[in-house]
């Protein structure tokens, strides 16, 4: 096997309008490019050190998106380099977006993180929020909401997260059905490599994989 073969096999698996992004926290530069070559057309990253060091190498072969968390000063630097925030939960972070984007004149697509566990640890917006933190995204003009994205609870039974992703595309089906002006309900990010098949199977559009293409992170 191999990351070539792996990325081949799982893009031959899942259906068409599936998106496979791959999830690269702390892999170099020359696995992610072989992912590129195998068919990968989007790089998912966490940490903006890190995703700096490889886009300057991989730069435009792939489309980058941020599936971190993000912290206020990080934000110049993660609106430079990435073609997608998917992980937007705050007012105050897309209120700083947009006036990063302004600054570089440029409109940057986002997705709306929802914790969908309501896990008091975790990020996101609670399901039941997610509609006021959009509505007060709305007023800024850099910004371009084109969906939602989750992570779920974490378990050892992959079946186990289930209920969330249904939970997650409920509401963004619902918001979809809203028609709500300037808004693009198109991606619902949701699914990792224990569980991107259920997540498929409730209605993802993306999915995130990192192991099953790069293999067990070493760190
Ligand atoms: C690491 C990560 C993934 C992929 O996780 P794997 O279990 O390695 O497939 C997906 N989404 C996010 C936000 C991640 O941080």
């Amino acid at each position: 096997m191999g990351i070539k073969n792996n990325v081949e096999k799982i893009l031959s698996e899942i259906p068409e309008g599936v998106i496979l992004e791959a999830a690269a926290k702390t892999r170099a530069a020359e696995e992610i490019l072989e992912a590129i070559e195998a068919g990968i057309k989007i790089i998912g990253e966490n940490y903006i050190q890190d995703a700096a060091g490889v886009y300057g190498i991989v730069g435009r072969k792939a489309e980058w998106h941020y599936i971190g968390h993000l912290q206020k000063n990080k934000v110049k630097k993660a609106v430079e380099m990435f073609d997608m925030i998917e992980t937007v939960d705050s007012l105050k972070i897309a209120s700083r977006i947009d006036r990063y984007c302004e600054e570089m004149n440029k409109i940057m697509p986002v997705l709306i993180e929802v914790n969908s566990g309501r896990e008091p640890q975790k990020f996101g917006v609670l399901p039941e929020e997610v509609e006021s933190l959009i509505e007060n995204i709305l007023h800024f003009e850099h910004i371009r909401i084109m969906g939602l994205m989750t992570m779920g609870p974490r378990f050892g039974n992959p079946e186990d997260a289930r209920p969330y992703f249904q939970e997650t595309y409920k509401l963004f089906k619902k918001l979809k059905e809203q028609g709500i002006p300037d808004i693009e309900m198109k991606y619902l990010s949701m699914g990792m490599s224990n569980t991107y098949k259920i997540a498929i199977d409730e209605g993802a559009n993306i999915i995130r994989v990192g192991t099953k293409i790069f293999g067990e992170r070493k760190k």
